[in-house]
């Protein structure tokens, strides 16, 4: 294991809030920042020492990346998994290409988190729509059909409740193969962070319920109001994925809790995630804090919650309804990402509340008005 230390460069693919948070966590303890994103004065690189202004899959750009840094990590798992096992010959990429191979791809994903033995739902996978009508009744209706590369925040899905609508699914094979999962009727939906350093020593963070609108993560609650088996059961899962993968870094597992208390994982992120930023206040070790020491090759710090804590996301049409209540919550850690432009539904930063009393703080954020679009 290689150990990195403040004064040396860590570079990092992607400049948005995820990098720029994790480039300010690292800055903190004396790091440089080199980032690569196609756009200058992107988040990241607001805060970066250097700026590298190209497309992610640039081999040229990537290159110089590499030479500029003592250490790479990513902000996200869109990179051109080729690109990366040439750079990783070059550079020293701790999380490995192999982790972008499996997380980019949900058959991959999927195949990866029941070989571990942490519980999926039921699926089958199709290279075209005439496959998955021959495997579908292996699943049974209802269902979901998911393409295999690009969806996020619910694109590239569609719901299958019948043979009636089931064409309605062929449309998503234009993009590429696609797996069918059987419908789960959770009661939650919540998360957990892993992050691991290349001894094998890892930590969960305080798991998180998230809440999701328009299929994009609204709030985060901590720690989620579920039962203390669940917890476990949702820790363990976890640590047998982040254990199988040998991860390095950090691991976002996205789960379903069923009615009886079971979990189903349903996704995977390789990195920093959404549900983990109230960490960066109510945590003794920020999400973006613990991955800069997983990846610089430091002992981890175990994770301590200070309060019970909501996070809310801000996106483009919040900002400036948020921005007028400022005076009225001195109590509310601010983020805003500094992107340029305030678009709908777009994330433009988000808010932490600690609290002793959730529903009360639910309902007065509710109550703001701030979030009713
Ligand atoms: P994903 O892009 O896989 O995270 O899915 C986006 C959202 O769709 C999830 O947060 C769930 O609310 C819903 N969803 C995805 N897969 C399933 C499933 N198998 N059963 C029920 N809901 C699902």
């Amino acid at each position: 294991m290689k150990t990195i230390l403040p004064g040396q460069t860590i570079g990092i693919i992607g400049g948005g809030q995820l990098g720029r948070m994790m480039g300010l966590a690292a800055k903190e303890a004396g790091f440089k920042i080199a980032v690569l994103d196609p756009t200058e004065n992107s988040p990241c690189g607001q805060i970066a020492d250097v700026q590298i202004v190209a497309p992610y899959n640039d081999e040229i750009a990537l290159k110089e990346l590499g030479e500029v840094s003592d250490v790479i990590t990513f902000e996200f798992e869109n990179i051109d998994y080729e690109g990366l096992k040439r750079l990783s010959e070059i550079a020293y990429i701790p999380q490995g290409a192999e982790l972008v191979r499996i997380t980019q791809n949900r058959i991959n994903e999927k195949a990866e988190i029941r070989a571990s033995g942490a519980p999926v739902a039921n699926y089958v996978t199709a290279e075209n729509f005439e496959e998955l009508t021959e495997t579908i009744d292996q699943v049974g209706f209802p269902f979901i059909v998911k393409t295999a590369f690009g969806g996020y925040d619910g694109k590239g899905q569609v719901k299958v409740d019948s043979a009636e609508n089931l064409h309605e699914a062929a449309a998503l094979f234009e993009h590429s193969a696609c797996i069918a999962e059987a419908f789960v009727p959770f009661t939650k939906e919540i998360s957990v962070i892993i992050q691991r350093n290349a001894a094998g020593e890892s930590y969960c963070l305080p798991i998180a319920e998230n809440i999701h609108k328009h299929h994009i993560l609204h709030e985060s609650i901590v720690p989620a109001r579920v039962d203390e088996k669940v917890i476990q059961q949702a820790q363990e899962a976890a640590t047998k994925i982040a254990d199988h993968l040998a991860l390095v870094g950090t691991l976002a597992v996205e789960m379903f809790v069923l009615a009886n208390d079971e979990i189903v994982i349903n996704e995977l992120a390789p990195r920093p995630h959404n549900s983990g930023h109230y960490s960066i206040e109510a945590c003794n070790v920020s999400q973006f804090h613990q991955h800069i020491r997983a990846v610089c090759g430091w002992p981890l710090r175990k994770p301590k919650l200070w309060a019970p804590s909501i996070m809310v996301n801000v996106l483009g049409e919040h900002v400036e309804p948020l921005t007028k209540m400022i005076p009225k919550y001195p109590d509310w850690s601010i983020h805003l990402y500094g992107k340029a432009e305030a678009k709908e539904k777009r994330k433009m930063g988000h808010v932490t509340i600690m609290t002793d009393h959730i529903e009360n703080t639910l309902e007065e954020i509710e109550k703001t008005g701030i979030w009713s679009k």
